[in-house]
């Protein structure tokens, strides 16, 4: 499998050129199957409107699954050629949200008027919605395993995706402190966290703070970098793709940050917009 990294910020995008070398454009990750189109779109923030250049400017067909529906992982949604294309066929995968609204009125409810000038039905092409449970599932052409994990307003969950040979966990939103410090003080390694990154190629993770910067942001719903890198080494997980880079990181500082883990015994980078690992 190939997945394309499309957009790597948390929170809002950060453009300038201190932000250039890792890119400034929020979640959004594509997976493919060998030598297909990519078929599977992990959440939709404005590096979803990288897709179009992957495409041949082709439209995309296949599932737009959201690991929730935060603005920085919606907000590239209408302004994407491949999707918002009359040639596309969209299947979109929400969080089951346990209050019985429908998918696509969930949706609405941050792209409608007067918010946006469109609400979902406005997309064109031809597009479905609905909501996921936690459990496996087939999405996209990929095994899927969804599970809650602790992030903050609004049910989050984290996906671990394969295809039979390559695996990745994508946890791009996770803040396990809301459970407790854990042995490291970064938060427990609870047992959905553990699943999702079983054993994975790549386990890509939200990483907006430093160690350091958590106690005073641990009420924000995201991780600590060292969190991860611990996780992998617990999980049996291969590698660690920092992910979510605060948008105040700038690249120096992203090198920094993953100079710390040099010494990890998994391999750890921070995620590039723009980058494909083959897996
Ligand atoms: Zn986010
Ligand atoms: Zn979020």
């Amino acid at each position: 499998m190939k997945v394309h990294v499309l957009g790597v910020r948390g929170s809002t995008p950060a453009p300038g050129h201190a932000f250039a070398r890792h890119g400034g454009n929020t979640s959004c990750i594509a997976v493919a199957r060998d030598g297909d189109a990519p078929s599977l779109l992990l959440d939709a923030g404005t590096g979803l409107r990288g897709l179009g250049a992957l495409l041949g400017e082709g439209p995309f067909h296949g599932t737009l699954l959201f690991g929730h529906l935060h603005w920085d992982h919606t907000q590239g949604l209408p302004f994407s050629r491949a999707v918002d294309n009359d040639g596309a066929e969209v299947r979109v995968c929400i969080p089951e949200q346990g209050d019985g609204d429908e998918a696509i009125d969930v949706l609405r409810r941050a792209m409608s008027p007067p918010h946006f000038p469109i609400g979902p039905e406005g997309l064109q092409g031809s597009w479905s919605f609905e909501s996921v449970a936690p459990g496996e599932h087939h999405i996209g052409g990929f095994d899927v395993l969804a599970l809650e994990i602790p992030h903050k307003g609004g049910r989050t969950f984290g996906y671990r995706v394969s295809d039979g040979h390559g695996s990745i966990a994508y946890l791009s939103d996770h803040g396990p402190a809301a459970l407790g410090p854990g042995p490291d003080g970064w938060g427990p390694y609870h047992e959905a966290a553990r699943a999702l990154a079983a054993d994975v190629d790549v386990l890509i993770h939200d990483a907006q703070h430093t160690a350091e910067e958590l106690p005073s942001r641990a009420g924000w719903g995201h991780s600590a970098a060292d969190y991860p890198v611990r996780l992998a080494e617990l999980a049996g997980a291969r590698s660690v793709l920092l992910f979510h880079h605060d948008p105040t990181r700038t690249d120096d500082d992203l090198d920094a940050i993953v100079a710390r883990f040099a010494g990890a015994s998994v391999p750890v980078t921070a995620a590039v917009e723009g980058s494909v690992l083959e897996l």
